[in-house]
């Protein structure tokens, strides 16, 4: 448990979308932030003749360069709040404000609880100290919100909370952005006054920010403490992956001290330097492990200490446990994927399957029909690929491009590429409906959307199917078991996994 609090942003055009938005808002908050520069100007004063809450109200009238939603210039500002407290329509009691650094002076007359407030949009100033000198000299709270564009960026902004901590001040730092999510749900834990969250996914005032709903029910932000077990999955992008909320669910079912993070890496060996290894790490996070996501499930390799077998042999590594201040990589891929196989069609052995793709899941699927004794081809576009992946592993290969006819050798045909996942390639069939009615059984990776074109194809016609959430639920109760030791609750995984994906 810890004591900081959760602001919960509301941003609305007109008076009574803005009062309903708080009321919802107060079901997660301890503070609310009211930013009124996104209200039109005549609905500021309706806004607050309606106006009642319980919980403390944030005053915020951002300009546009700071990331509010109007065009302000400096006089518009210092005369709205001259003209607020003129009207008498603010009770000091209930109201807090936000004022931008450039009005720390104007407003000091206004008293107010009152956070003094820092934005830079683009990048990470290099006089972050010196800023934060400056804005936290006399005033109570400050708050520095930074863009960051890699996960090793946001170290710097961090790092003001151990000075505030030494001086017994009040800071809320903020890394914007998707690399910068881990600032939000672990600030409170490491001594942040306050985190920031959206009042629903989709409505984010500042990039990165998360839903207060997940802050609270998926990562627990007000459980966290320094202790906390921290995991996470290192990729670029990782907004879209479900793991958060199935390890979470199962850190959770277990009541673990833990969390699990979704870390946006762009340089892998910034981010195992400065956050994992105990020689030249900048932060104290207490790692135990980390699901290692597309693109860097083979680079991630040099950075090890050692390599279980499945590793080794597929030649990438999908989950790292930090122990002893060792990287020890596994790869759980293979497992996950194998698992519903021989659920859905029991011995595999000489069965006969084609696998479309020749990357790194087609890899791990490879390696692991072989070591179920079955006759493996592999069909990828870029036909040298498919040679190579196939003369590993004693399979056979073919161009995807040929397009054969119809799959009426094969009894399983997996799909390991992206064709058909969420985004441009969503309405993609990797290989046409009417080459996949003889075979027995079709497996498509990809997990989001949940049923996806080929899917819908197979039962079409009438061929038996495995969708991708079977191999991401398995593969990641593996990896649980790697990290805790404990049985995986595999149901509320799916459960929560599949609630992501809705
Ligand atoms: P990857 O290493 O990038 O490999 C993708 C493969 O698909 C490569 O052979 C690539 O060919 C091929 N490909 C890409 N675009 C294509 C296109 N337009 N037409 C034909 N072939 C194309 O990715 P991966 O890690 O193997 O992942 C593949 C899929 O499996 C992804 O959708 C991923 O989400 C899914 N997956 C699911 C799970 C799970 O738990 N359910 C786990 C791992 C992966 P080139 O080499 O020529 O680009």
């Amino acid at each position: 448990m810890n004591n900081g609090k959760i602001c919960v942003s509301v941003c609305a055009e007109t008076a009574d979308e803005f009062i309903g938005n708080i009321k919802r808002a107060a079901e997660f908050a301890d503070v609310i932030e009211l930013r009124l520069d996104c209200l039109e100007s005549k609905q500021i004063h309706k806004t607050f003749a309606l106006l009642s809450s319980e919980k403390p109200l944030l005053l915020t009238y951002r300009p546009k360069e700071q990331g509010g939603k109007k065009e302000l210039d400096y006089f518009e500002r210092v005369g709205f709040w001259n003209a607020f407290v003129a009207d008498g329509l603010l009770d000091l009691r209930k109201f807090w404000i936000d004022c931008e650094f450039d009005l720390k002076s104007e407003t000091s007359n206004l008293k107010f609880r009152k956070i003094v407030s820092f934005h830079n949009f683009s990048t990470v100033p290099e006089n972050l100290n010196e800023i934060y000198e400056n804005l936290s000299a006399d005033s109570e709270i400050t708050k520095i919100a930074v863009q960051t564009d890699d996960a090793a960026d946001s170290i710097a902004v961090w790092k003001l909370l151990g000075k505030a901590k030494a001086e017994n001040k009040k800071i809320i730092p903020i890394a914007m952005g998707a690399s910068g999510k881990w600032t939000r749900i672990l600030g409170l834990a490491h001594g942040a006054f306050m985190t920031y969250a959206a009042l629903d996914s989709g409505k984010e005032t500042a990039s990165g920010q998360i839903a207060a709903k997940d802050l609270i029910e998926t990562y627990r932000v007000k459980e966290l403490d320094e202790n906390t077990e921290i995991y996470g999955v290192v990729g670029n992008p990782v907004s879209h992956s479900a793991s958060p909320e199935m390890h979470n669910a199962a850190f959770k079912f277990h009541n673990l001290n833990a969390v699990y993070i979704p870390f946006e890496v762009k340089n892998l060996g910034e981010f195992v330097k400065k956050f994992i290894r105990k020689e030249t790490r900048e932060v104290e996070l207490n790692f135990r492990g980390f699901s290692v996501t597309i693109p860097h499930k083979r680079a991630i390799i040099e950075y090890l200490d050692e390599l279980d077998e499945a590793a080794e042999k597929i030649g990438a590594v999908n989950t790292v446990k930090v122990a002893d201040g060792k990287l020890f990589g596994y790869n759980t891929d293979a497992q996950g994927f194998i698992e519903p196989l021989k659920i859905a069609c029991g011995n595999l052995s000489k069965a006969k399957v084609a696998i479309l793709g020749a990357g790194g899941a087609a890899r791990a699927c490879v390696y692991a029909l072989k070591k179920e004794s079955a006759d493996v081809a592999v069909f990828a576009r870029d036909v040298k690929k498919a040679k190579a992946l196939a003369e590993e592993f004693d399979a056979s290969f073919a161009d995807l491009k040929f397009q054969i006819s119809s799959f009426k050798n094969f009894d399983v045909l997996v799909n390991a590429t992206p064709l058909g996942a969420k985004g441009k390639l969503e309405n993609e069939l990797p290989v046409s409906a009417k080459q996949i009615e003889p075979v027995k059984l079709v497996y498509d990776l990809i997990y989001n959307p949940s049923e996806t074109r080929l899917i819908k194809e197979a039962k079409k016609a009438n061929v038996p199917s495995v969708c991708g959430l079977a191999m991401l639920v398995e593969q990641g109760a593996k990896q649980f078991e790697i990290w805790t030791k404990k049985a995986a609750p595999m149901k509320r995984m799916r459960l929560a996994a599949s609630e992501k994906l809705k």
